[in-house]
């Protein structure tokens, strides 16, 4: 694959980016992602400010690669990691799940690429007049926090490539070869996986989450939590608990109640696979191993290379 507006604009070989999740992508998966030439990010969602300290710090120490931090907006002492994250020089941020004019400007101002995480075109133009770098277009298939509108990748990216003017980076629903040149024909440039990265040998999700990841099949993950925050999960018991409340018409305190605290660090990182929260994308489905890091950007490459070669010579097409 020869260079691209993404590859070009944060320095990698190849332009796949590994999501920023919470509990799952720490400095091993970020270095060992950007080692195999892609794009790691570090999750600070799940980190105190000095476990993300520590976690730039032994990132630096084993890749020479670019990297970058997810920081979800909401993040409760975000000031703390923005001031670490410009003091230690990290060149790249996604910012998630809030208003990208609050700190665009100032990481900028710092030599940071700002890259913003929409689910829809108005927020993609938002973020576009905010001047951010780039945008990833996630779709409804993804794990984790998810947008409320349910527009899907295959409805999103179209749409979003024809409103703005900066790179594009697809989500939601990529986890190979094929799906990646898929999304690049609908208007992306990149893509950002992060399904197939939690079922990665260096990925820190606790094995028993792993392992549910491999049993995974298709119609096992569901979004829920929409008065709170839209995400998606596998379809536990902690789910199936959620359900029955849904029954009885609960306000979104009894939802939050429900909910409590650290759910997703029990499920994801605990291993508790009942109680926990589960977050993982719809294509779930499609992975049945762990891979290292560097055979699974190895394996979407070969395939987006020989999709791309057959592609115009293939049966269905003539
Ligand atoms: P909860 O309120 O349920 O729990 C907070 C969790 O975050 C705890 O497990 C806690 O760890 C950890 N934590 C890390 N730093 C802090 C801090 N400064 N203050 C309080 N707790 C902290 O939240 P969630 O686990 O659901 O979400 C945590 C963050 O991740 C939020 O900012 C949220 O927006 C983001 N998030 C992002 C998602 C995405 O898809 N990008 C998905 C879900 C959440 P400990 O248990 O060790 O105290």
């Amino acid at each position: 694959m020869t260079k691209n507006q993404i590859t070009n604009l944060f320095k990698i070989k190849y332009p796949i980016i590994q999501a920023g999740m919470i509990w799952c992508s720490g400095w091993e998966l970020a270095s060992a992602v950007s080692n195999a030439g892609g794009l790691g990010i570090i999750g600070s969602g799940s980190m105190y400010p000095e476990v993300l300290r520590q976690n730039i710090l032994k990132c630096k120490n084993a890749t020479n690669q670019p990297f970058a931090v997810n920081v979800p907006l909401l993040y409760p002492n975000i000031e703390e990691h923005i001031k670490s994250i410009i003091e230690m020089k990290v060149p790249i941020v996604f910012t998630s799940a809030g208003n990208p004019n609050t700190w665009t400007k100032q990481l900028q101002e710092n030599n940071i690429k700002v890259v913003h995480v929409v689910s829809s075109v108005k927020f993609a133009l938002k973020a576009e007049s905010c001047g951010v770098d780039a945008i990833v277009a996630e779709g409804f298939e993804a794990g984790g926090h998810n947008g409320r509108e349910e527009t899907t990748t295959m409805c999103l990216v179209p749409d979003v490539a024809k409103a703005i003017n900066i790179p594009l980076i697809a989500a939601g629903g990529i986890i190979d070869g094929k799906s990646m040149l898929a999304t690049m024909i609908l208007g992306a440039d990149g893509v950002q996986m992060g399904t197939r990265f939690v079922a990665c040998k260096e990925s820190s999700a606790h094995e028993n989450f792993k392992n549910m990841v491999l049993k995974a099949k298709e119609g096992d993950t569901s979004l829920t939590l929409k008065e709170i925050t839209p995400v998606r999960m596998i379809k536990n018991k902690f789910f199936q608990e959620l359900e029955e409340l849904y029954k009885t018409n609960p306000t979104k305190e009894q939802l939050l109640n429900k909910l409590g605290r650290g759910r997703a660090k029990l499920g994801m990182f605990e291993g508790d696979l009942n109680s926990g929260e589960l977050e993982i994308g719809q294509a779930s489905s499609q992975i049945n191993n762990v891979f290292t890091a560097k055979e699974i950007v190895q394996q979407i490459m070969t395939e987006f290379n020989y999709v791309k070669s057959q592609i115009s010579t293939a049966n269905k097409f003539n």
